[in-house]
């Protein structure tokens, strides 16, 4: 079948896509409707932490879906408690809301700080958010984010959410008033290029929220379950922050994502919060699927090392080809490419039969599958450092 034959004008046009279909995968790889097979860098936007269709994905799918598949969440079913009581046992956390996509998860932080402010707070609603961060694409989310290109969408948009700037403790404390109930990161700020919230100032952060008796809410969609080499963002600084959300990598290419608090913070109350196909039986048996393989002994370690090893590769090409930074934690890493060309990487780079994303147009980011192997990461490499020098060629010829 030709791309021209598939019925793409039913479907809305959100994004500029390439003409190709996919049609099946396996681990690292992806075909097309052609049979093309491509190295895929970018597996569902960072969700699929086993790859593509892995075993323990579709076991536990098959397995579920033959038992139970949504009785309602008006109804506890077992793989949904089995799964928060997991949740909670590996972090800092005491109660666990399922919910089907990220911004859910946000719109269910920002609504359990509202309601603990007003509850606690005398009614504070604001929560200092940051400069190009990206929390999702509801209302509010869109709101909550930092990306200059949501700026002139939807408005009005929902008030609350002033913007300090990452790793600028004054930036936040200048917009605490007495209206302020928390403050909302990404441990790494993905959307926006991998640029990391420094340990140090995570830890002020949650120094200055703790006396300032303001909620700490981290945003670990991208960085949760495993994807820097620890389970959870946050640990890095060894904080304990109040609230997190989970998803992408938490359902390993289903969609399931959660909303985490401690005890103190947990303060809905029948009837403010809820959702018809959230805590679901068969998403949630995948969760718990992909947290038994992200937490077998051993594998966040190897994470950490093919991260080391996929970094030490790219600054190997920077150096060689002249170009910028390389940076990450884990699985979640950036290059610079400190021109704007990043586009053209990205369709060269396709056509060779290589996945990547670039955030921004003089930047890549990569997100692999975590269970990599040495041999796929050296492909990579290899695929790239041609791709590279053709684009630059490309770039110098047009000067
Ligand atoms: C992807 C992402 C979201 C949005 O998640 P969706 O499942 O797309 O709604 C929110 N925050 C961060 C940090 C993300 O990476």
């Amino acid at each position: 079948m030709t791309f021209e034959a598939f019925p793409t004008h039913a479907l809305m046009e959100i994004t500029s896509r390439p003409p190709l279909v996919f049609v099946r995968g396996e681990g690292s790889w992806l075909w097309d409707h052609e049979g093309k097979r491509y190295l895929d860098f970018v597996q569902g936007w960072a969700v699929n932490c086993f790859g593509h269709s892995p075993a323990v994905v579709v076991n536990a799918l098959a397995e579920q879906s033959r038992k139970l598949i949504t009785p309602s969440p008006a109804f506890y079913n077992e793989p949904s408690l089995r799964l928060a009581r997991r949740i909670v046992e590996e972090s800092c956390y005491h109660q666990v809301f399922f919910t089907n996509s990220g911004a859910e998860a946000n719109e269910g932080a920002f609504k359990l700080a509202r309601k603990w402010g007003a509850l606690n707070k005398a009614g504070a609603y604001e929560i200092i958010t940051f400069v190009d961060a990206f929390h999702g694409r509801t209302l509010a989310a869109m709101s909550a984010s930092g990306k200059t290109a949501f700026d002139a969408l939807f408005e009005p948009k929902v008030p609350g959410f002033p913007r300090a700037r990452l790793n600028d403790l004054a930036s936040v404390e200048n917009l605490i008033t007495d209206k302020t109930v928390g403050v909302m990161l990404e441990p790494i700020q993905g959307e926006a290029g991998v640029f990391i919230a420094t340990d140090a100032f995570l830890r002020d952060l949650r120094e200055l929220t703790r006396q300032r008796g303001l909620l700490l809410i981290v945003d670990e969609i991208q960085t949760g379950v495993g994807r820097t080499g620890k389970l959870w963002g946050y640990e890095h600084a060894g904080i304990e922050p109040d609230i997190m959300t989970l998803g992408k990598m938490l359902g390993g290419g289903v969609p399931l994502a959660a909303l985490v608090a401690t005890d103190a913070v947990s303060c809905f109350a029948h009837g403010d919060q809820g959702g018809t196909f959230n805590g679901n039986p068969l998403m949630a048996a995948v969760g718990n699927a992909v947290m038994e393989a992200v937490l077998a002994p051993g594998f966040l370690q190897t994470v950490e090392a093919r991260g080391a090893y996929v970094t030490k590769g790219l600054a190997g090409l920077s150096a060689r080809h002249g170009l910028g930074e390389v940076r990450g934690r884990g699985l979640l890493i950036a290059l610079d490419l400190n021109k704007e060309i990043a586009p053209r990487v990205v369709e060269l780079a396709r056509d060779a039969g290589l996945l990547l994303n670039a955030p921004r147009p003089s930047m890549l980011r990569f997100m692999p599958a975590l269970n990599l192997s040495q041999d796929e990461a050296d492909t990579m490499l290899g695929m790239l450092d041609g791709v590279l020098k053709q684009a630059l060629a490309e770039d110098a010829g047009k000067k």
